[in-house]
């Protein structure tokens, strides 16, 4: 068991490419810490270089008390599992998960004993003398989390360990990793680029871009409070609303919503200038069909799905350009199913207490916390 610090952690690569910046934060004991952004964003660089497989360029990184930045690899104390499992194809289960502890001339018995256990947890005992190739992706992946099991690490860091699975098999693996955190008690670290990923698994997420944190918050508090438009978009499916548009006086005007004064936002005031101008940010779930509503206004349905359970619907302001991108469109999902017809019109609204506020020169929110 251990906790990390990470104090201003730069990685430069062939001496141009700044793939982190600067990267600070400590992660307690036993938590759940999981990277998120796009591809590129810097998150597997900040993995390996917790892993030691690759050098810090500058900064510090400890575990627990000591600073490890010129310790090896295999005495950091850390186990690594991959996307790709790389089990050892000639050898059976048992054997790929005891080789690390032979390579460590741990005692047979002490081997025996953790494979054992191990492959309890991972409910993998009828397996063990079967070889990889006889095995599916799923249980592979069991394997691979075995062979990290085995070695009893203070850390496990975890890499993209379940997108070579398909979709049923992903999230029936994201609960097993859940399940096996509380049972490990251990410090998890997982990178991902799948937000729903990390919003369903960490306790605390990283979200990075361009190599730069964004935020680093529970699940709850970056749905909630988006510390910038980026944040905002990333995390929720379908993704925000966002509409450009400007301050004036005390007045926003949402195009499409009409008029609406700031003062009955969460606004900042020492966050907002007169004139300024900012994005207003509205989730799909946050927009209702209007009854009796004052901020309202007439849309225009231009593509529905229903999934069952929920409606998302597509909308645009007028109906006049029908080659208007879908990404261009307005989202709105309900949670009911609703009998929309392509080509209607329908009254829309939404409360004020969920529209976000960016300012649109740096993306910041506005909002108070
Ligand atoms: P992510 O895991 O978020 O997809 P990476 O950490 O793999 O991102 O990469 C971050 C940036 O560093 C990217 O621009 C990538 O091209 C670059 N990069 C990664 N590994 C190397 C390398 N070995 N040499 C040079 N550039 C690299």
């Amino acid at each position: 068991m251990a906790s990390l610090k990470l104090e201003k952690i730069n990685k430069i690569y062939d001496k141009n490419v700044h793939a982190v910046k600067d990267f600070s934060m400590e992660i307690k004991d036993k938590e759940f810490i999981v990277f998120v952004g796009p591809s590129g964003c810097g998150k597997s660089t900040i993995l390996r270089m917790i892993a030691g497989l690759e050098e810090i360029t500058s900064g510090k990184l400890f575990i627990g008390s000591n600073m490890v930045n010129d310790v090896e690899p295999k005495d950091r104390d850390i186990a690594m599992v991959f996307q790709n499992y790389a089990l050892y194809p000639h050898m059976n289960v048992y054997e790929n998960m005891a080789f690390g502890l032979k390579l460590r001339k741990t005692p047979k018995e002490e081997i025996h004993k953790r494979v054992m256990d191990a492959s309890k947890i991972l409910g993998i005992t009828e397996l063990l003398e079967r070889k990889p190739r006889a095995m599916s992706g799923g249980q592979r992946q069991r394997v691979a989390l075995g062979r990290a099991i085995v070695r009893d690490p203070k850390v496990f860091l975890l890499d993209e360990p379940l997108s070579n699975l398909d979709a049923k098999l992903r999230t029936q693996m994201r609960t097993e990793i859940i399940r096996l955190h509380q049972k490990l008690k251990t410090t998890f670290v997982y990178v991902t680029h799948d937000q729903v990923e990390a919003m369903t698994m960490g306790t605390r997420i990283v979200v990075l871009k361009d190599g730069l944190v964004q935020q680093i918050d529970t699940p709850m508090n970056l749905y909630n409070y988006p510390a910038n438009k980026f944040v905002a978009g990333f995390i929720g499916t379908p993704p925000m609303n966002f509409f450009e548009t400007q301050i004036k006086g005390d007045q926003i005007e949402l195009p499409g919503f009409g008029k609406f004064a700031t003062k009955t936002l969460n606004i900042s005031k020492d966050k907002l200038n007169k004139d300024m101008k900012v994005v207003v940010g509205i989730r799909p779930e946050n927009i209702e069909l209007a009854k009796n509503r004052s901020i309202k206004n007439k849309f225009f349905i231009r593509i529905v799905e229903s999934l069952g359970s929920e409606t998302i619907v597509y909308l645009s302001l007028n109906n006049k350009d029908i080659s208007i991108d879908k990404e261009d469109l307005m989202i709105a999902k309900f949670s009911d199913t609703l009998n929309l017809i392509v080509g209607d019109e329908i009254d829309l609204a939404f409360n004020l207490d969920s529209v976000h506020i960016f300012d649109a020169e740096t993306g910041v929110s506005v909002l108070k916390r």
